[in-house]
């Protein structure tokens, strides 16, 4: 037949299996023969060689016969050498030149292409090849060792290959590499007959131009030739053919054709009936591998994406779905073994339904670069992997960087749980999912609250707001292990010395431990009686003292909080509950007092450290350690240890005495961040709680509440401010001065009495909640309250004891003596009642001082106040004559500073005169004070802060006032800016550090205010700038106009790409880079840019900027600016800003330099709210979400 026996030939020559046949198909470009001349050249005549199927083995001389003996085999007995992912087109992990030892006799080495991927290595005749001339599978390897100079066997169990590299260096690494892939597969050398991955056909096929029949096996989406049956059961072959460019066509008779772009392969079957069955399976191979290659040809779409995420192979086929990275099928496999909880691996070709439209786009979206500039910010060069890292490297390096997220990019909010989870629900509704991925490797809690009800989480609030891809991120997520640094367990020690043992034991009741807190009764019946002993911090109870194995068992390190119940709360008289670390809560009870109070003491003492030993000398109601953080050290929490007593909490934190909390006196206590925080702010500091554990730290919050709210009706059970007055009071004076001040007949006229009960009421549930505010409480109510207050005040404002005594001053005829008088009985209240007693003449000296317009002088304020703080029926003059004298004779009595009351006189008329002029807010009113209400940090009730605005305040100033209120220290590279939240617009502006605050106070409408937050793109704005060094930028921005139509001010148009120039006297646009006249020209100095664009307009990207051009016309223009990305939209908002302010953007010598020294805070009349200045700011917050949080990605100096 075929040509003649060269007798150098010994290997499959491509042209020999294939080219002989002929068909060459479609004219190819390459003629493989003859671009590796060399190799052409000197076996010209091998392209007729048939025998080359013979030789290619060394150290194997039996020839084949070469005709007649084949024969189809017995296909169910014979297994594949096929592993299980056949299907996968492996990633190649090395190749190059290498010399492959001569068959037998031949006495030359041949230069051969050499390729290995996971499951094979191949070897070409050159490098342009398609088709190998031989394949070995590498799960039959049983050795790689290196062999004299420069040479190394690659031997299997029953042939030894070697080959030949061009140095030893080369030589060594291949040899790593082999043995790398192919370590701990050596037990496959055995076949497996239950492999599931059985060929769907097998048996000899004629190949045209050939005299042996080649031993064809078709599996899954490839096809398999092997020299006969039993090179196939060893795993060597000649080459494999990949269907998915494959076409089958059938010939004449016994022949078909199967045709890929680079060669036909023309068979020739046993029998009609056999061609049709191997025309069937191959067609059915061809249509396995294109839906396989559907998936992965277009996740390959994106560039980044056909290269492996983790070692860079070309062509991965499988992804982690949960983490977005596509990596092939080595680093899958260290994938697989970090666990489904961290890495959810699938195939891109096998597993074809889990990509879903969305899940591809997702990874079309986000793509193994921009999902490595989060995963691999931080990669050192000695640690990244190559295509030929080893196994263990390979793990070690997959671990790092995912379980531990070694090298990530941390999120600017890392470690603020609150602010990740906020910033994740504002996130999920735009469209940056690489934000996303960042935030909940982080940290962010996939599935914590959004706080909305209709959207209770944040894969439900993606989902409403049409974020298909943000949903399906999520949901791969939602429960996903985070990274964890080994460090940070090591970080968190609990460094408190052991507490000392103690022993106790006796029979106590008990209940079935819970789950949830207890907040029935429980009846005697539910309890049962069990002996009970605490020996060496273990606390066990038993059916009986004579029972040996113990019912259940609580080691005092489990036990992480004790709570004595108020007698007679269950049907036994004296209870307490254990709460455990793994969220029980073990009831017990007795009728014994004694017994209690020793177990309760016992108990306390076993968990305690000795330490915060102070704390088990309390009466305590609730004792145990919680997860805190305090003012001055909020990057680290530390555990602390709690006793609850009264209204007092007792702390003890590491390394520091035992303090206490007045709970009452706090200025703030609420719970927030989902319920996982409770925030308690006293003066000059704030302790953060964290729910570590949800059972104990509910109850925790409950007790504190309950302890902070006001305990009875005297003075000192209310809850009191810094300076000890009762909130109750505070409010409502506060109110009256700002709102009532020119209300006729104040505190005279009475209120709706339903109203003034409620509110009354409200206040005695937890007065510090409760804002009042104008529009919504009317001045008369409030002004009756105040008085319902003292009227009904347990011991009465003057106290019981000497109400009298104050009562006979007043008859007093010697004005000097009764003052003096006065002034002594004064001394003689208690602090509380005399605070409280200044505070409410004060203002009542401010009242009659605006008497002419609110008719309320002095007499006529004593004859309303007289019997109510003295708690008489109004019939006694003196009463009245008391409070007059109060009233009338305040500066002396109290010792007031004149400039002081003066002072706030001033104040008061300022508020008079703005209020009339509130109709206009551009009033020219600016050289005096403001009282306006700030927030710090977030837009709440709880967050407001009143401060005095006077017309020379800058930023800063102002936000080193609010900081120093709240005694929040700055840190290095924190930005802290004053932002103006225009929440309707949905826009913000970080307030330049000199800017004067009280024009913008004028300025903004209602639906703005002022917010005090970090600038978390501040650092990366310094840096771009500083390495930029000249003020200009230009490029593309989207384009949007608002005009006027007709007056209406509708928006039109839409977003358009314009050329944008921005130079430090002009910002222009061009209709495109080529233009030469500008479309438009405007002034930088007269515009305002504030970051984020209102969502009603539908900016294309989230990352855009509102531009407000000023102009003296009393128009105003404004008009929309979008870039692609974040780092752009920062960069132009640098740049405007760096021009703006001739490059001055932040204070070198940093922001508490440019404080003033200024007078303390007023705390008695300081807090007056003015300008409500509130607003919804959820919904800006969105747009602007993305620039506040930014990532600093390039310039952050990670630890
Ligand atoms: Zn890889």
């Amino acid at each position: 037949m075929m040509g003649t026996v060269n007798e150098n030939s010994d290997d499959y020559e491509d042209p020999d299996i294939f080219g002989l046949s002929l068909h060459r198909s479609n004219p190819p470009d390459r003629d493989m023969s003859l671009q590796v001349p060399d190799h052409s050249k000197k076996r010209p005549s091998s392209l007729y060689s048939e025998d080359g199927l013979v030789d290619d083995y060394e150290y194997e001389g039996d020839l084949p016969s070469q005709q007649g003996s084949f024969y189809l085999p017995n296909s169910g007995i014979l297994t594949p050498a096929i592993k299980e992912d056949t299907s996968q087109l492996s990633a190649v992990i090395k190749m190059g030149w290498l010399d492959k030892n001569p068959p037998q006799g031949a006495i030359y080495y041949q230069k051969r292409w050499v390729k290995l991927d996971a499951d094979y290595l191949r070897y070409f005749d050159s490098d342009k090849d398609v088709y190998s001339k031989g394949i070995i599978s590498t799960a039959f390897i049983t050795n790689v060792t290196t062999v004299g100079e420069l040479k190394f066997e690659v031997g299997t169990n029953n042939r030894t290959f070697i080959f030949r590299a061009e140095s030893e260096a080369e030589r060594n690494d291949w040899v790593t590499v082999l043995q790398g892939c192919t370590r701990g597969r050596q037990r496959h050398t055995v076949m497996n007959p239950g492999s599931p991955f059985s060929p769907d056909c097998q048996g000899y096929l004629e190949l045209k131009g050939l005299r042996s029949k080649l031993y064809t096996v078709v599996a899954s989406d490839k096809v398999f030739l092997y020299k006969n049956v039993d090179d196939y059961r060893i795993g060597i072959g000649i080459t494999s053919i990949e269907m998915n460019v494959g076409n089958i066509k059938i010939s004449e008779r016994r022949s078909f054709d199967l045709t890929t772009p680079y060669r036909i392969f023309s068979f020739i079957a046993e029998s009609e009936q056999m061609r049709d069955q191997w025309v069937d399976a191959m067609r059915k191979a061809i249509a396995e591998a294109l839906s396989n290659s559907e998936v992965a040809e277009r996740i390959w779409a994106e560039p980044s994406n056909s290269h492996c995420a983790d070692c860079g192979a070309p062509k991965p086929e499988w992804a982690a779905i949960n983490l977005c990275v596509v990596v092939c099928k080595q680093c899958a496999g260290e994938h697989r073994g970090l666990g489904p909880s961290i890495s959810k691996v699938r195939s891109l070709k096998m597993d074809k339904k889990v990509w879903t439209e969305e899940l591809i786009q997702l990874f079309l979206m986000i793509g193994n670069e921009r999902a490595n500039s989060f995963w691999a910010a931080n990669v050192p060069p000695s640690e990244a992997l190559t295509l030929s890292s080893c196994n263990e490297d390979r793990r070690r390096f997959i671990t790092n960087k995912y379980r531990q997220g070694k090298y990530r990019r941390y999120h600017p909010l890392y470690g603020n749980q609150t602010e990740l989870n906020n910033a994740l629900c504002i996130n999920v509704q735009c469209s940056d999912v690489l934000e996303t991925l960042s935030l909940i490797f982080c940290g962010a809690d996939v599935n914590c609250s959004t706080g909305l009800e209709s959207q209770p989480s944040p894969l439900s609030l993606a989902t409403a707001h049409s974020q298909p891809l943000q949903a399906e991120l999520l949901n791969h997520n939602l429960n996903t292990e985070l990274p964890r640094s080994e460090g940070i367990e090591a970080m968190d020690p609990e460094p408190y010395p052991k507490p000392p043992s103690v022993s106790h034991n006796g029979f106590l009741f008990k209940t079935p431990s819970m789950a949830r807190a207890v907040t029935e009764r429980k009846a005697k019946e539910e309890f049962s009686r069990r002996w009970c002993t605490l020996i060496d911090e273990v606390f066990s109870y038993y059916e009986s003292d004579k029972n040996s194995n113990p019912n259940g068992v609580l080691k005092a390190s489990e036990i992480v909080c004790l709570a004595v119940d108020t007698p007679e709360k269950h049907g036994y008289d004296y209870t307490f509950e254990i709460y455990s670390e793994s969220e029980r809560l073990y009831l017990f009870g007795t009728d014994d007092p004694e017994s209690h109070k020793h177990w309760v003491k016992s108990i306390a003492k076993s968990f305690i450290p000795a330490s915060a030993e102070p704390l088990l000398r309390l009466g305590f109601e609730r004792i145990g350690k919680l997860k805190c953080k305090d003012g001055l050290n909020l990057q680290s929490s530390k555990v602390g240890w709690f006793a609850l007593e009264g209204s007092v909490l007792h702390v003890y934190l590491e390394g520091s005495q035992v303090e206490e909390i007045q709970l009452r006196k706090l200025n703030e206590l609420s719970i927030q961040q989902d319920n996982e925080v409770l925030v308690l702010v006293e003066k000059g500091r704030t302790l953060y709680i964290k729910g570590k554990r949800k059972l104990d730290f509910s109850c925790w919050c409950a007790a504190i509440q309950a302890a902070a709210g006001s305990g009875g009706d005297t003075l000192n059970e209310q809850q009191l401010t810094e300076t000890d007055i009762p909130v109750i009071v505070h409010s409502c004076i506060r109110y009256i001065t700002q709102c009532g001040m020119t209300s006729e007949g104040i505190y005279r006229k009475s209120g709706v009495n339903s109203r003034v009960t409620a509110l009354c009421e409200r206040f005695r549930n937890d007065a510090r909640s409760l804002c009042l505010r104008e529009g919504e409480h009317q001045v008369d109510d409030v002004s009756n309250t105040l008085k319902r207050f003292f009227r009904e005040l347990g011991e009465g404002l003057f106290t019981s004891e000497d109400s009298c005594s104050w009562l006979s001053t007043a008859t007093i005829q010697d004005e000097s003596e009764k003052i003096s008088q006065y002034k002594h009985l004064l001394n003689k209240l208690p602090h509380v009642n005399k605070a409280t007693l200044q505070a409410l003449i004060n203002h009542l000296y401010c009242v009659q001082h605006f008497c002419e317009m609110n008719q309320m002088n002095i007499h006529n304020l004593a004859i309303v106040f007289g019997p109510t703080l003295f708690q008489t029926d109004g019939k006694d003059y003196a009463a009245g004559r008391a409070i007059e004298d109060l009233i009338e004779h305040y500066k002396l009595i109290f010792e007031v500073d004149e400039q002081q009351l003066q002072k706030h006189i001033d104040e008061i008329h300022a508020i008079i005169k703005m209020r009339g002029n509130h109709k206009c807010p551009m009033a020219s009113e600016r050289g005096g004070d403001f009282i306006c209400t700030v927030y710090l940090e977030e837009n709440k009730p709880t967050a407001e802060q009143h401060v005095k605005i006077p017309g020379s305040m800058t930023a800063a100033e102002l936000v080193c006032d609010m900081l120093d209120r709240r005694n929040i220290p700055v840190k290095e590279k924190e930005y802290w800016s004053c932002w103006e939240i225009c929440s309707k617009e949905e826009m913000e502006r970080p307030l330049h550090y000199q800017e004067r605050v009280l024009p913008i106070v004028h300025s903004v409408g209602t639906e703005s205010h002022l917010l005090i937050k970090k600038h978390l793109a501040m650092e990366a704005i310094i840096h771009y700038l500083t390495s930029k060094g000249d003020a200009s930028k230009h490029g593309m921005i989207k384009f949007r106009e608002e005009r006027s139509l007709l007056g209406l001010g509708l928006p039109t148009g839409n977003f358009h790409d314009r050329y944008f120039i921005l130079n430090t006297t002009s910002l222009r646009m061009y209709k495109d880079v080529r233009s030469n006249r500008p479309e438009r020209d405007w002034p930088v100095k007269n515009l305002k840019v504030y970051l984020g664009i209102k969502k009603k307009l539908r900016p294309p990207t989230c990352w855009g900027l509102t531009v407000l051009y000023e102009t003296k016309k009393p128009e105003r223009q404004q008009w929309y600016l979008c870039c692609n990305t974040q780092s752009e939209v920062r960069e132009w908002y640098a740049t405007f800003l760096s021009i703006q302010y001739d490059g001055d953007v932040w204070p070198q010598e940093g922001l508490q330099n440019k404080r003033v020294s200024r007078e303390l805070p007023d705390t008695r009349h300081g807090s007056v709210s003015l300008i409500p200045l509130r607003g919804s700011e959820n919904e800006m917050r969105n747009s602007v979400a993305a620039f506040s949080q930014d990532p600093l990605a390039l310039f952050r100096d990670v630890r």
